[in-house]
């Protein structure tokens, strides 16, 4: 224990401030300390876009910061930015993307000492030994609705790394939503194409969020492993935004990996149904959004949508919430389904996620890997989960020196 602490001076301060939050077996905090702890998918900007800051500043609330990231361990990360579906009528979304990579790499720069974009595997590797956070640009929702091959190009010369297939739960000009009337059935002419232009460049293709006939055609022309970057099972909760299981099956059977998002609302069925009861809608609705009639400008939609970041959960009754071990337990079924090789953490911090109980926000990250050894898994399976399954399928993907 000693000696690991040393070789990363930064968590020494860190170990002591975990002491205040839940209650953590000493092997956990050692085995998460040491293990590359890589979350597949975190809203790491759209507080600082929308309202200031910066990330590399502890705030009093929300569920993500660099300095509390630094505490819970985390090694590597999606910095996910989401490009809302307020920005779509107006096809204002490929503007307000760059707006956010923008954003991000300013953020990122500003704190260097603390964090660095990552392109590749090895990038990370090297960026996370520096006791440095890794982050791989990642886009939530539309960068266009048509899907044109020159705007993701310009995109991955920027520095992403990972897109997400359908325009988060609105429907786009070539791929299915989960959570929008579907159109193609799956994928059109260019949704295929951007299939293989995503192959092509190295780019991941992230399924989260789109229709399982979308998730199930893009598995089959990938000629790379897919990822859904943070998803649930919908043997725990029947919604069109969680996975089933002959899906499931068919993602591993090609490498792919599922983070598992860290809110009820995807595994509990009871905390869903009474959110939507209370909310009067799931949480995918965008009908308001498809609804407005008024002609908006940029700057009005930036005025709507900033309102609902962070996006820290929802206020439930505690005593609804599940238990983190309740939630390896989703994880657990994953394992049994497929292996050991093809589950991830994909927590969607400030993305919506309610958390479950004396869960704080990514301080508390060490709370998986002890529900996890308290329920007798390896060490080298906890490492796996941690972030090695990500590690290998991004190296997979974005490797093959291209
Ligand atoms: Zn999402």
């Amino acid at each position: 224990m000693e000696g690991a602490v040393l070789s990363k001076p930064w968590l020494a301060f860190s170990l002591a401030s975990l002491c205040l939050g839940a209650a953590v077996s000493d092997r956990a905090r050692s085995l998460h300390q040491k293990a590359l702890v890589f979350d597949a998918h975190i809203h790491a900007i759209e507080r600082e876009f929308y309202h200031g800051g910066d990330i590399g500043e502890r705030k009093p609330d929300g569920q993500f910061d660099l300095p509390r990231a630094r505490e819970g361990g985390v090694g590597a990360m999606f910095f996910s930015f989401y490009v809302t579906e307020d920005y779509y009528p107006g096809r204002f979304e490929t503007k307000q993307a760059l707006r956010l990579i923008d954003a991000c790499i300013r953020q990122i720069r500003d704190n260097s000492s603390t964090i660095e974009i990552a392109h590749n595997a090895t990038e990370i590797e090297r960026i996370h030994e520096a006791g440095r956070i890794a982050a791989v640009l990642d886009i939530e929702g539309s960068f266009d609705l048509d899907g044109d091959l020159g705007v993701m190009r310009n995109f991955y010369r920027l520095g992403l790394r990972s897109m997400q297939l359908s325009a988060h739960n609105w429907q786009s000009n070539y791929a299915d939503s989960c959570c929008a009337p579907a159109q193609w059935h799956g994928l059109n002419d260019r949704g295929r194409a951007w299939i293989r232009e995503a192959n092509r460049l190295g780019m991941v293709i992230n399924v989260s969020h789109a229709s399982d006939d979308a998730i199930s055609q893009a598995i089959d022309l990938s000629t790379d492993p897919v990822i859904a970057t943070h998803h649930g099972l919908r043997e725990f909760n029947d919604i069109p935004r969680n996975m089933p299981d002959w899906l499931l099956k068919k993602l591993a059977s090609k490498g792919g990996v599922i983070g598992f998002q860290i809110g009820n609302e995807f595994h509990n069925r009871k905390l869903f149904e009474w959110r939507t009861q209370n909310a009067g809608k799931p949480f995918w609705d965008t009908n308001s959004i498809a609804n407005r009639k008024t002609p908006l400008t940029i700057f009005d939609i930036d005025q709507i949508a900033g309102r609902q970041f962070p996006m820290a959960g929802y206020n439930v009754p505690e005593e609804l919430k599940f238990s983190v071990a309740d939630w390896v337990a989703v994880v657990d079924r994953a394992i049994q389904l497929v292996g050991e090789d093809h589950v991830a953490l994909g927590t969607d911090f400030d993305g919506g996620p309610t958390l479950p109980k004396d869960m704080r926000d990514v301080r508390d990250l060490p709370m998986i890997t002890d529900a996890m050894l308290q329920r007798g898994y390896s060490e080298e399976r906890i490492r796996k989960f941690l972030g090695g399954n990500i590690l290998r399928v991004f190296r997979q993907i974005t490797g093959k020196g291209r």
